[in-house]
Formats: structure tokens, sequence, C-alpha cells
């Protein structure tokens, strides 16, 4: 995509455990499985608050 490979704080889309919680909560949408989805926004909310310094 971009060849700024420098940015100082992108949005990580590579970050394993963005994609893992991402995967798990759209899995869990696409069941019907609303509360896991909940649960797994929760936690990827948390983990960009830890991980990645809240903003983004
Ligand atoms: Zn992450």
């Amino acid at each position: 995509m971009d060849r700024r490979a420098q940015a100082p704080a992108p949005p990580p889309p590579a970050c394993t455990q963005c994609a893992r919680l991402n995967a798990a909560q759209r899995a869990a949408d696409a069941r019907g499985d609303h509360s896991r989805g909940v649960d797994y926004r929760v936690l990827l909310r948390r983990h960009q608050d830890e991980a990645h310094g809240g903003e983004r």
C-alpha cells in the first residue's frame, strides 16, 4: 500500500493480537453470539489501550 515504512505509530493491522481478537469477534458476531462479540470487543479495546497507547 504505502511506501512510508517509517510512520511512528501507525494503526497496526499486523498486530497478531489485534487480528486474533478481531477475527474472534467477527466469528462470534457471525454466529449470532453477540455477548461473546462484546467480550472480544472489550478485550480488543483493552489490548489496544495497553499495547498501542489507547488512542489507536
Ligand atoms: Zn494490537
